[in-house]
């Protein structure tokens, strides 16, 4: 194998932490950049002392110099709540971030993949979403700066490969979950596993019959790292997650179910422009990457609530209010 330099921002997070575990143990150099707006270094803390690691901490809206083969862009806050605490920095972060980045991979003549999301399918009256669907999303709305700035930032991937020639990557993920997910990021799988092992009310926002399809983290990074690896004329976009569709509601009943929870079922306000169905159809993934999840919800939650009951919550700080 030939050794890469690569460099992962939002490398500390939940998923970029996972991709900068599974890039060091196969021997690349690897890069780690963050702000820490969103995650805490205990997610990467493990990596420090490796000779083939480095950590960087860094905005990536301002320019970063540096020398690489691969770029990973990860960087941007993801869950609904700390998205919209600053929606101005986070539109930034998604297009002037890539900016900066693609800049990078322009220079250096770098492989550059974006992380982009089922959100540019906004509330999408397609169902389950093909790539070939240009979405529904409220240019307006609460969701708008986090949507809108990937929706731009794919933009300006498709605009520099066309221009310049990048060979660029761009992924939408959708719903993932696992272990190093912040435990106060406020997304549906990690506050109801922490509110159902506190025997905590599980909140459920509006009357839980909404949909989302939920990949295990472990399947997602193969997914990232196939992309990466893929042939150089894919350029995507390409889904990746799991197709296994469920309501709220019955995640809800499942996490009671898995951590033997005494924990009730409470109702609370659905947020504006709370998409109603979502489930990625991979035909795609499958055919160009010959990728598909193998992880089973059960087994995903399982391991996802030993994390957590693994974790002492005193030793995070909420990155925002809202969670
Ligand atoms: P996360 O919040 O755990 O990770 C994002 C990381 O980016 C954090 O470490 C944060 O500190 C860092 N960051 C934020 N703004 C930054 C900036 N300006 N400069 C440098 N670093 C910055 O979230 P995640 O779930 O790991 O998401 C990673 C990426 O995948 C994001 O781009 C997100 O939009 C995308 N994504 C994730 C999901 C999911 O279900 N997890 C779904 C769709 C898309
Ligand atoms: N949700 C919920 N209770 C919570 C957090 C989220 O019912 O405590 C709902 C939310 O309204 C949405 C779904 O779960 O319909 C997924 O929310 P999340 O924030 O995890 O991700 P996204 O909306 O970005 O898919």
């Amino acid at each position: 194998m030939k050794i890469r330099r690569i460099v992962v921002t939002g490398g500390a997070g939940f998923l970029g932490s996972h991709l900068c575990d599974r890039l060091v143990a196969s021997g690349h150099d690897v890069i780690c950049v963050d702000n820490f707006f969103t995650s805490q270094k205990n997610n990467i803390a493990h990596l420090l002392g490796r000779p083939n690691f480095e950590l960087i901490r860094h905005d990536i809206t301002h320019p970063l110099w540096l020398e690489v083969d691969e770029i990973y862009n990860l960087a941007c806050p993801a869950a609904p709540g700390h998205y919209q605490y600053n929606p101005i920095k986070t539109m930034k972060t998604s297009v002037m971030g890539a900016i900066n980045l693609l800049g990078m991979a322009r220079r250096c003549r770098a492989k550059i993949l974006q992380a982009s999301t089922s959100e540019v399918y906004g509330d999408p009256e397609v169902h389950p979403q093909v790539e070939s669907y240009r979405g529904n999303v409220n240019p307006i709305g609460p969701r708008a700066c986090y949507d809108e700035g990937k929706r731009a930032a794919e933009t300006l991937f498709f605009d520099y490969q066309r221009m310049n020639k990048l060979n660029i990557r761009v992924v939408r993920i959708f719903n993932t979950y696992g272990p190093r997910m912040h435990p106060f990021d406020g997304r549906v799988v990690s506050n109801f596993i922490r509110q159902a092992l506190a025997g905590n009310d599980i909140s459920i926002f509006g009357d839980g019959a909404q949909t989302r399809s939920f990949c295990y983290v472990d399947d997602l990074v193969d997914g990232l790292i196939a992309m990466m690896n893929g042939p150089d004329d894919f350029h995507g976009p390409v889904n990746l997650g799991n197709p296994n569709e469920m309501s709220i509601k019955l995640l809800a009943e499942t996490i009671i179910r898995m951590t033997a929870s005494r924990s009730k079922l409470v109702q609370r306000p659905l947020p504006a422009d709370d998409p109603t169905q979502r489930r990625p159809d991979i035909t795609l993934a499958k055919a160009k990457l010959g990728w598909e999840p193998s992880v089973n919800l059960d087994s995903g939650l399982s391991k996802t609530i030993e994390y957590f009951r693994g974790i002492d919550l005193d030793q995070f700080r909420a990155p925002t209010p809202n969670f």
